[in-house]
């Protein structure tokens, strides 16, 4: 095989017809070189290669179709529109046009024989085609068909499916099987019966008149395979090199015998669980040594992961070193800072707070504190890592509820942590518990460990799922759990798109239930309130003030209020399993059985109420998960936007999975063996190699 650097790309301005402003806009798919455009590759497929009879066409089929016309008129019918009856002898067919020419019009004159494709529907005189695309053809010549199925590829603005298909095709002919690279080594792919790159490619893009339709339109033809193993490889790669690139830096070892662990400990009022316990050997073995630590803690709501991470923070502390704990938002920052000074300040340990609300000389005293040392702990937001932040000695970094981040913000952490050559310890957490292979994907850049025990003591919170339609039962129950002494949190979730309406919402939920319940004190806390308003707000809800909180989804991750025990989510149709297992996850913290209520809007498709029926029949969060990802797949679970993953172009987490396995060896076969064609795979389908880290 080549070494990457020998071929040099060919911009796609060599092909005939392509100039710079085509170029331009071929740029906007990612395609720069003629082999860009061999890995375009198609979202799906149209079957052009048979025409099917009109008295078999069924509504909702794509289909190529051919008849002879029988009528063509314009009507009225609400607005000016063509329809044109066509017949082949089997059934009829009509095609409807809302924009049209004389010509067109014209041309479909009576007799005239057409080929159409388009998607049939049923319509007021039966099965309709609208807009199809057509053409004439001889009555009398032999209709030929296309050879092979017709690939649809992505589209971007000025660029026709037809141009695009002619230029894959310009690519496909210029190049020479020897020319596409094959990165992957035949070891790698040895029994796996799956083809060689360039077969793979030329499938894909040309598959034969005969190829299983079925098989290529659900994305797991052999050929398919092949390049979702390469993609999902690529991606895995990518992960593991930034692993060893922030490793090749030395950390700071941490000795994890101190007595101040034990003090801390000692003070808890309860004893860590068997999957702490776990967990945070896990953590003590990596600080220990000399590399830097990059772990993901996974846990459930509740399970208890900030305790870990701060008996895992009196390590770095013990030795004189910082910490820096970083949340998704100010109120978990707060609630963070509150949590770390009940434990740390008796001990004599200054935590400090930092967060963007935090300004003038306030801010100036606390980034002193941090330049300075005096701040052992450093609770805050993303502001923690802004330029004007200078740590004396951090030694780790604890990042919370990490489905926020992104791996880009992973990464710029990673840039912005190191000090003097040293790699700070990352500690990651988050309570978006994913399956095993999807983790092993996503997050190959970290080891994992899991949390996969509560507490004892906490009883499983009910799920109800019920019909708006049925608030007055729901205002009683919370007026009985109110009285009992309990409190209640009512959720209003984002319901439209538009920035306004959430608090808005949240602002007239507030107030109805205020006249409906006056016995009660209601508190309300969305996005748009200032800081204080809403640290106040959840302050007095804590202390038991507030008896119902009305809130948008703010409250999602990591607030803790033992008292609270009845939750009612509305619209939870519309909301992600992971987010309505977080909000959830708010009740049922403490030994007072809890309900959640999921409010929803019928009618209900489907697919909502499957979703809303895993909700009520399971508690755990690795089956949440496990289901959403069945029902939605990994894009929604991992958060579209932060995971590269969401954007792959051929692979798919999910119906792949039977090839991670087969992924993870050849990652760890190519680093070990064939380091020159790790940068080149991941050039073709990450972007840009440089970013990840050096190679050999
Ligand atoms: P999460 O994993 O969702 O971040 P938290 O760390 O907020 O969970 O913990 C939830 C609650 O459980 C907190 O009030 C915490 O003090 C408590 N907790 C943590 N560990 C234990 C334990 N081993 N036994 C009893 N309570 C615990
Ligand atoms: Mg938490």
């Amino acid at each position: 095989m080549t070494e990457p650097s020998k071929i040099e790309p060919k911009p796609v301005t060599v092909l005939r017809g392509v100039g710079e402003a085509l170029a331009l806009r071929l740029g906007a798919l990612g395609v720069e070189t003629t082999e860009d455009l061999l890995f375009l590759l198609p979202l799906r497929y149209e079957d052009r290669t048979r025409v099917v009879p009109l008295g078999e066409l069924r509504a909702g089929q794509r289909a190529a179709v051919e008849g002879e016309v029988l009528l063509t008129e314009v009507v009225f019918r609400g607005r000016r529109q063509m329809l044109c009856k066509i017949a082949d002898g089997s059934g009829f067919l009509t095609l409807r046009f809302f924009y049209f020419t004389a010509q067109q019009q014209s041309g479909l004159a009576r007799g005239a024989r057409i080929r159409c494709f388009g998607e049939a529907r049923r319509g007021p005189l039966g099965l309709e085609i609208v807009h199809p695309e057509y053409r004439r053809i001889d009555p009398n010549a032999v209709a030929t068909t296309e050879d092979h199925l017709t690939p649809i590829y992505p589209l971007t603005e000025g660029v026709t499916q037809g141009r695009l298909r002619m230029l894959v095709g310009m690519a496909l002919d210029q190049r020479k099987a020897a020319e596409v690279e094959d990165w992957l080594p035949a070891a790698v792919l040895a029994d796996s019966q799956l083809p060689s790159l360039h077969q793979a490619l030329l499938y894909v893009h040309r598959p034969p008149a005969e190829a299983p339709v079925d098989l290529l339109l659900s994305g797991r033809h052999p050929a398919q395979r092949r390049l979702a193993f390469e993609e999902l490889l690529a991606h895995q790669l990518s992960l593991k090199l930034l692993r060893q690139r922030i490793q090749s830096d030395p950390g700071w070892p941490l000795d994890s015998n101190g007595a101040l662990k034990a003090d801390l400990q000692a003070a808890l009022p309860f004893r860590l669980t068997k999957a702490q316990d776990r967990t945070l050997l896990e953590i003590e073995r990596d600080l220990q040594l000399n590399k830097p630590m990059l772990r993901l803690v996974q846990g459930d709501v509740g399970c208890g992961k900030t305790l870990v991470a701060a008996l895992a923070a009196c390590h770095a502390v013990q030795m004189g070193r910082q910490v820096a704990l970083m949340a998704p938002t100010e109120l978990l920052a707060d609630q963070h800072a509150q949590n770390f000074r009940r434990w740390f300040e008796p001990l004599g340990i200054a935590v400090a707070i930092l967060t963007g609300r935090l300004t003038g000389k306030a801010r100036s005293a606390v980034l002193d504190g941090i330049r300075a040392g005096h701040a052992a702990i450093v609770v805050g937001t993303h502001a923690l890592f802004q330029e004007s932040v200078e740590f004396s000695s951090l030694a780790l970094v604890i990042v919370d509820e990490q489905h926020r981040f992104g791996v880009h913000q992973r990464l710029s952490l990673r840039e912005k942590g190191a000090q003097g050559g040293h790699q700070p310890h990352q500690l990651i957490m988050t309570a978006t518990p994913i399956p095993r292979t999807l983790a092993m994907t996503a997050y190959a850049d970290l080891d994992v460990s899991v949390i996969d025990e509560l507490p004892p003591g906490r009883t499983p919170v009910k799920t109800v799922v019920l019909a708006e339609t049925r608030r007055d039962e729901v205002v009683q129950r919370i007026r009985t759990a109110c009285l009992e002494g309990r409190q209640t949190y009512w959720v209003c979730p984002l319901i439209d798109e538009s920035a306004e309406m959430p608090y808005q919402a949240a602002e007239e939920t507030a107030t109805a239930l205020g006249g409906a319940l006056p016995e009660l004190s209601v508190g309300l806390v969305h996005g748009r309130m200032p800081a204080a308003a809403k640290e106040n707000t959840m302050r007095r809800f804590k202390e038991g003030k507030i008896q119902l909180l009305v809130a948008t989804t703010v409250i999602e991750v990591g607030v803790d209020v033992p008292n609270a025990t009845l939750m009612v989510i509305e619209n939870a149709e519309r909301m992600g399993l992971a987010q309505l297992h977080q909000l959830r996850g708010r009740v049922g913290r403490g030994s007072h059985a809890s309900s959640c209520l999921l409010l929803y809007r019928a009618p209900l498709s489907p697919l909502a109420r499957q979703r809303l029926a895993v909700m009520r029949d399971t508690n755990d969060g690795f089956e949440v998960a496990r289901r959403d990802l069945e029902l939605r797949g990994p894009g929604e679970l991992l958060g579209t936007r932060q995971t590269g993953l969401a954007q792959m172009r051929v692979a798919d987490l999910l119906r792949d999975a039977d090839l991670l396995p087969r992924v993870q060896i050849a990652a760890d076969a190519m680093l070990h063996d064939w380091p020159l064609h790790v940068a080149a795979l991941i050039r073709r389908w990450v972007g840009h190699a440089e970013q990840y880290g050096r190679v050999g």
